[in-house]
């Protein structure tokens, strides 16, 4: 680990607060006073832009009705495009690689229907045990429909602890048998950076085409696609991007496949000049925006006009940075004041495998989250001993930090969540 000089004290976590050159991101945001959000992986907080320009959106279809396709400050049937543009940064890609379409799900289904092209004996699909379920669910669907027999034909490599994937374990299974490759970048649960750029090259090397779900990396830690060769990747924009529930997600597609025909096309794949000629064959966009399907959905994808701004403004190598000392700090006080409490540390303490959160194993998890919220402090359950805890660079302090872990030490003290049910809620 990276050493910081910590100390457990309240006045370290101001004295961080005060040094933080980011700190001013926090009165941009919609932030409760009695309350410790730290589930900004889940879904990020509303921000005063992006609640700006979602309701300039609306003010552009009051005042122009259908006009507002080409007119008004932001038109509608350009968006798409100009905010894959704005989130090319993020991702490290150019402009015309990125398109803001869909969601995680059904872009997935659009990149892997695309990129997965069994032929001979390639015809596996390689993914991993920890994998989260809908994306499990998407590859299943595809080799059906393909009419491979997914039991058979999706490879998912093995943990060796149940946290954690080794980047060799992966590459031991490229074999020759696989067609496509699918991973997180940051796995759901641990919290785990995969090594995209090593994974990328030892795929490409066997002739694999590899592509990743940056759910949990898109504007928490910076990539670079480009450099690094990689095929294809998704993410949504409603976890680290704050750009609301239901916000709309994002494809990158690497130049070199520009000619590719997506897998599944709609008239929003077309060419922009093409388009309104309403023919029935197609002229693909020779950008990413081919691969989105049907009209986008304004009004989920406005909020992410504003809360790109943010981004742009505070730069995501600086957000990396705090966000790495914030979770640095949270786990050093974990350490200092939750010894001895059953807790086990689920993520890497190194720098470079580390993500955007804590995540906490403890066999009353479940009602150990709710204790924690009754306190005020918004965790995030995963079933079925996990919390996860992700304070966010934009608008989270290091004397939240502070106060979330006393929080929970009191609460395992005064055995508050015994109180409550071991049982996880509907959505957790
Ligand atoms: C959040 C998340 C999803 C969610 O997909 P939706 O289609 O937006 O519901 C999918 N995959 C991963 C890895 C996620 O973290």
């Amino acid at each position: 680990m990276k050493e910081y000089t910590f100390d457990p004290s309240i006045d370290c976590a101001r004295a961080l607060d005060k040094a933080d050159e980011l700190a001013a991101f926090r009165n941009e945001f919609y932030i409760k006073a009695e309350r410790i959000y730290l589930d900004g992986n889940s879904l990020g907080l509303l921000s005063k832009r992006a609640e700006q320009s979602l309701l300039d959106v609306l003010d552009t279809w009051k005042e122009y009705g259908i006009d507002g396709w080409t007119e008004g400050p932001n038109p509608w049937f350009y968006l798409s495009e100009q905010l894959g543009e704005k989130m090319a940064p993020l991702v490290g890609a150019k402009p015309e690689e990125v398109i803001v379409t869909g969601s995680t799900s059904v872009n997935l289904h659009q990149v892997v229907s695309t990129f997965y092209q069994p032929n001979g004996k390639k015809t596996k699909i390689l993914a991993d045990e920890l994998n989260f379920p809908s994306d499990i669910y998407v590859m299943q669907s595809q080799l059906q429909a393909k009419g491979y027999d997914p039991d058979e034909h999706l490879v998912r490599v093995k943990s060796r602890d149940g946290r954690f994937i080794e980047e060799e374990d992966i590459i031991a299974a490229m074999t020759d048998e696989i067609a496509l490759i699918v991973l997180p970048s940051v796995l759901y649960r641990s919290g785990q950076i995969l090594d995209m750029k090593r994974l990328t090259k030892e795929a490409h090397d066997r002739n694999i085409l590899i592509g990743f779900d940056c759910c949990h990396s898109v504007g928490a830690i910076p990539h670079s696609f480009d450099e690094w060769g990689v095929d294809f990747a998704v993410w949504c924009n409603y976890k680290y991007v704050n750009a609301g529930p239901g916000g709309v997600g994002a494809i990158y597609v690497n130049q070199k496949h520009f000619q590719k025909v997506p897998g599944l096309t709609g008239w929003f794949s077309s060419s922009k000049e093409k388009q309104f000629d309403m023919e029935h064959v197609l002229t693909p966009a020779i950008t990413a925006g081919a691969f989105q399907i049907g009209t986008p959905h304004l009004l989920s994808m406005a909020p992410l006009i504003g809360s790109l701004e943010i981004f742009a403004e505070a730069g995501i190598d600086r957000l990396r940075s705090k966000s790495l000392h914030l979770t640095s700090f949270m786990l050093f006080l974990i350490e200092h004041e939750l010894e001895g409490m059953g807790f086990t540390v689920g993520n890497s303490h190194l720098d470079e495998r580390r993500g955007g959160h804590v995540f906490l194993e403890h066999a009353e998890a479940a009602r150990i989250c709710k204790a924690l919220k009754e306190n005020g402090v918004i965790p995030d359950f995963r079933a079925p001993n996990g919390i996860r805890l992700a304070p966010m660079a934009l608008y989270n302090t290091y004397e939240e930090v502070w106060h979330a872990v006393q929080i929970l030490a009191k609460i395992m003290k005064e055995e508050q969540y015994k109180k409550f049910e071991n049982k996880r809620g509907v959505v957790a």
